[in-house]
């Protein structure tokens, strides 16, 4: 299962704003044991918008755009998606009466140009957007998935741990058991684990565990030199959470036992937190 990301927006195309979306989706899908294999930017232009997800659709299962959902005029996903699948834009009553809701809950009038929002696709699924208005859209399309999400990430990140993720597992299960005459070769968790490492060169790391970097998915090592330190990042698919930490484990023991001296840390630990730690329990002090 692969899924592309294209977050839509001009401002990110300009720069004045840093695409959140992309990395946080990016996370979320590989935990989830999906490979996303390719992301893009595009602006707010329906021509080229079509073109990047025609392109998309054509080598990855799953579409997710982010952005362009709101009520102005230079927010198009919605148009473009409807006429790139062929479907008009039919008011959707459940969706007016969730703006009529967030509207009435926020003792606002609701804006005449929100009505907007409440148009989707015909026949299409719609996502609850539970902090803002725009919903988000799940289109079953010719067997791939085009999913669209709002471009505010206190919007999408909700939406996509409670909602989208969650659907795709569940997808992922129903095409395994569909298509269970075919064996399945995907993963549907993927675990990472880095390995922090200080005072030995990349070139040293690397010739300690060059059978390790050369091992091949369904476990892999790599090898990333950073200021004053170098880690080594295991990432491994499995079917479930226990085998995938299992096949970590077991190169973690094998690192451990060649550079053991020169670990100072797992993750998200840091050099200071590590030496700040050691004096902590050495009852030392340092300025
Ligand atoms: P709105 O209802 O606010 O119009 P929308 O779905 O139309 O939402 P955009 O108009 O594309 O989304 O973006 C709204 C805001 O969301 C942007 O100004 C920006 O602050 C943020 N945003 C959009 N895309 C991203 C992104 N890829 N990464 C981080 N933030 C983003």
């Amino acid at each position: 299962m692969t899924a592309e990301i294209i977050s839509i927006g001009t401002e990110l195309l300009l720069g004045h704003i840093i695409n959140t979306n992309t990395a946080f989706l990016s996370q979320k899908l590989a935990e989830a044991g999906i490979d996303v294999y390719y992301t893009s930017v595009v602006g707010d232009n329906p021509e080229r918008i079509t073109s990047s997800i025609r392109q998309a659709i054509g080598r990855s299962d799953i579409v997710i755009t982010t952005g362009g959902l709101g009520p102005t005029v230079d927010d198009v996903t919605i148009e473009t998606v409807a006429a790139l699948i062929g479907k008009k834009l039919v008011l959707n009553k459940m969706v007016l009466k969730c703006l009529r809701d967030y509207f009435k809950f926020k003792k606002i009038k609701m804006p005449e140009a929100t009505l907007r929002q409440a148009y989707t696709p015909e026949g299409v699924k719609c996502v609850r957007n539970k902090v803002g208005t725009a919903p988000g859209l799940l289109i079953n399309w010719k067997d791939k998935v085009i999913i669209c999400l709002p471009g505010p990430p206190r919007e999408l990140e909700p939406m996509v741990v409670d909602d989208i993720v969650p659907y795709l597992m569940s997808r992922d299960r129903y095409v395994r058991r569909a298509h269970f005459s075919a064996p399945y070769h995907g993963p549907s968790t993927l675990r990472n684990r880095t390995i922090k490492i200080t005072g030995l060169a990349e070139s040293m790391v690397n010739k300690a565990v060059k059978d390790l970097l050369e091992l091949k998915p369904p476990t892999t090592v790599g090898i990333y030199a950073k200021l004053d330190e170098v880690n080594l990042r295991i990432m491994a698919k499995a079917g479930d959470e226990k085998s995938a930490a299992k096949a970590i484990g077991k190169i973690e023991t094998k690192i451990r036992s060649r550079l053991k001296d020169y670990i100072f840390g797992y993750d998200d630990e840091t050099l200071e937190g590590s030496v700040g730690a050691i004096l902590t329990a050495r009852k030392k002090t340092i300025a």
